[in-house]
C-alpha cells in the first residue's frame, strides 16, 4: 500500500513536471527552466543579503534603467530557483518579460560591475551544447575543446562555440551548481530524423517540418549542415550532404526541402536531423562585443593572442574625414585637434545611440560595428545628417561613411577586441566610392534593407557606382546627403 501511495504521488509529481515542460516548450522556454520552476528556492536571504539587494537596486536605478525593470530583475535574482540562476538566460528572460533584449543585457552588465552578478566565458560543445570549460576572463578561453559525450574535438573559432554566462555572485546569494546538458530536452521532440547509415549507404526523402532553424549532423563527427526553413523563402531545394564538409554560420533559407544524405565515413554513423530550438537564446560574443556598454564597462577584457572567435554576421561601418590634410594645414594643429576630437565625440555618440560599438579609430577614421545591420544603416544617415546640418559647429569638417554586412571574426589586433575578415575589408574599400556628405552601402546591405531606405533617404540622391581596382570590382549604392 505504501509503495502504491508513494508511486501515485511520484506519478502525480512527474505528470505535473511533464505538463510544465510541455507548456514551457510551447512558450519557447527550456525544459530546465520548467524543472527549475518546480524546485523550491533554497536561498533564505539573510539581513545582510537583503541590505545588499537594496543597495544594488538603488545603484542600478540611478543609472537610468527603468525602475520596473530593475525591480523585476532584482526580484528574479532574489527568488528564482537555483537552476534558473546557474545560467541566467538573458534572451529567454527578455522574451518572457516582453522587454528589450539589449536593455536587459546592459542591465546585467551593470549588475556585474556592481558586484551582483558574475560574468564568465564558456566553451560549449557545438553538438550537445554542454559547457566543457569556464573562464572568468575572455583572455583565458582555450582555443580547443573536446566533448567526451559527442566524441568530437572543436575549436573556439567554431560558430557558437563560446557563450557568455551571467551568474549570481556567491557573496550575494549562494546558488547550488548544477551540471547538465543544456540541449538535453526531457522530450527529444526536436529530433526529427535519426537514422543509422552504413559506410556508403544513403537516404533520400523529405520530412514535414515546421518553420525554423535546423541542422544535420552525424553522431561522433564534427561537421554540421545548418539551414533555415521559412515559408516566405524563395528557394525550394535538395540538400545533398555526406558529412565531409561543414555548412554552419551562413545558412541557406528554403521554403521546402528534400534530402539526399550519404554516409561518407569509414564506420556506421547515426545521422540526425534536428531543430535548433536553443539557437535563438544563445548569448554569443558577437552580441556583447558590438555593444558600446560592454566595451566601456569591461575595458580589461581582451582576446588572447592568437585566439579567433567567429562572431557571426556584423554590420561594419567606416567613417573618414574628407580633405583632412588640407584641413590640418589651413587651421593649424591645435585647432584641428580640438575640431577632430569634437567630430569623434559626435560619431561615437551616434554609434552608441544606434546600439553599436566603436571597434577602433585609425587616424581620423572610425570603425564601428552593429549586431543588427539596419542599425548601421540608420547610424550612417544620422551621422551625415549631423555633419551636413552643423557644418559651422563642426568647423567645416566633412565626412564620408561606408557600410557593409557579413560574417566577421574577432581577434586581438589593433584593439583588444578587433574585428577582422573580408567583410571588414570590403566595408573599408567602399570608401573609395564616396566623397564628402556621402554614404556608400554595399549591394548586400542595400538589397536586404531596401524597404528601410525609403524613410531614411528622403533628401538623398542615390546612384549605383562600380569601380575596378587591380584585383576586384567594388560596387555599391551611394547616397548624397547635400541638403
Ligand atoms: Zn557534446
Amino acid at each position: 500500500l505504501i509503495a502504491k501511495i508513494g508511486y501515485r504521488r511520484l506519478h502525480k509529481q512527474f505528470s505535473e513536471l511533464f505538463k510544465k515542460i510541455e507548456n514551457a516548450h510551447e512558450k519557447g522556454r527550456s525544459a530546465i527552466q520548467a524543472y527549475a520552476k518546480m524546485t523550491p528556492v533554497s536561498a533564505h536571504l539573510s539581513a545582510t543579503a537583503q541590505f545588499k539587494f537594496e543597495e544594488f537596486s538603488k545603484k542600478l536605478k540611478i543609472k537610468k534603467f527603468a525602475t520596473s525593470l530593475v525591480d523585476r530583475f532584482i526580484k528574479h535574482i532574489k527568488t528564482a530557483a537555483d537552476l534558473d540562476l546557474n545560467k541566467i538566460r538573458i534572451i529567454a528572460l527578455a522574451r518572457e518579460w516582453q522587454v528589450d533584449e539589449n536593455d536587459l543585457l546592459v542591465l546585467a552588465m551593470h549588475a556585474t560591475r556592481e558586484g551582483l552578478l558574475r560574468l564568465s566565458w564558456e566553451l560549449v560543445c557545438p553538438h550537445c551544447r554542454s559547457t566543457r570549460e569556464t573562464s572568468e576572463r575572455l583572455e583565458d578561453i582555450r582555443k580547443a575543446g573536446h566533448c567526451d559525450v559527442c566524441e568530437v574535438d572543436f575549436s573556439s573559432q567554431d560558430p557558437n562555440a563560446v557563450e557568455i554566462n551571467f551568474r549570481v555572485q556567491p557573496s550575494v546569494r549562494v546558488v547550488t551548481e548544477a551540471v547538465f546538458c543544456a540541449a538535453e530536452a526531457a522530450k527529444k521532440d526536436h529530433i526529427k530524423v535519426q537514422l543509422p547509415l552504413k559506410p556508403g549507404e544513403s537516404w533520400k526523402g523529405s520530412v514535414h517540418l515546421a518553420p525554423g532553424l535546423y541542422r544535420l549532423r552525424w553522431v561522433g563527427e564534427k561537421n554540421q549542415y545548418v539551414f533555415q526553413l521559412d515559408p516566405k523563402g524563395l528557394k525550394e531545394g535538395t540538400i545533398e550532404w555526406d558529412g565531409s564538409s561543414n555548412f554552419v554560420g551562413h545558412e541557406e533559407s528554403y521554403n521546402q526541402v528534400t534530402f539526399e544524405i550519404a554516409n561518407s565515413f569509414q564506420q556506421t554513423r547515426l545521422f540526425v536531423l534536428e531543430q535548433m530550438w536553443w539557437a535563438k537564446d544563445l548569448l554569443t560574443p558577437g552580441k556583447v562585443f558590438s555593444l558600446q556598454e560592454f566595451r566601456d564597462l569591461f575595458t580589461e577584457e581582451t582576446l588572447g593572442i592568437g585566439t579567433v572567435l567567429d562572431v557571426g554576421e556584423q554590420a561594419i561601418l567606416f567613417t573618414d574625414i574628407v580633405g583632412s590634410t588640407e584641413f590640418y594645414e589651413t587651421t593649424g594643429d591645435s585647432f584641428a585637434f580640438s575640431a577632430v576630437s569634437k567630430h569623434f565625440d559626435e560619431l561615437f555618440k551616434v554609434i552608441r545611440e544606434h546600439k553599436g560599438a566603436v571597434i577602433k579609430t585609425v587616424g581620423d577614421a572610425v570603425m564601428g560595428a552593429f549586431n543588427d545591420p539596419s542599425d548601421a544603416l540608420k547610424a550612417s544617415f544620422a551621422m551625415q545628417n549631423i555633419f551636413v546640418k552643423n557644418q559651422k559647429d563642426l568647423s567645416g569638417i566633412r565626412i564620408r561613411v561606408s557600410a557593409h554586412t557579413g560574417p566577421v571574426l574577432a581577434v586581438r589586433l589593433n584593439s583588444p577586441i578587433d574585428y577582422f575578415g573580408a567583410t571588414v575589408n570590403y566595408a573599408a574599400k567602399l570608401q573609395a566610392l564616396c566623397g564628402a556628405h556621402e554614404i556608400a552601402f554595399s549591394e548586400k546591405l542595400y538589397e536586404t534593407y531596401k524597404a528601410l531606405f525609403k524613410d531614411e533617404a528622403v533628401n538623398a540622391e542615390m546612384k549605383s557606382i562600380q569601380i575596378s581596382t587591380r584585383k576586384k570590382t567594388i560596387q555599391g549604392y551611394v547616397f548624397n546627403m547635400k541638403a
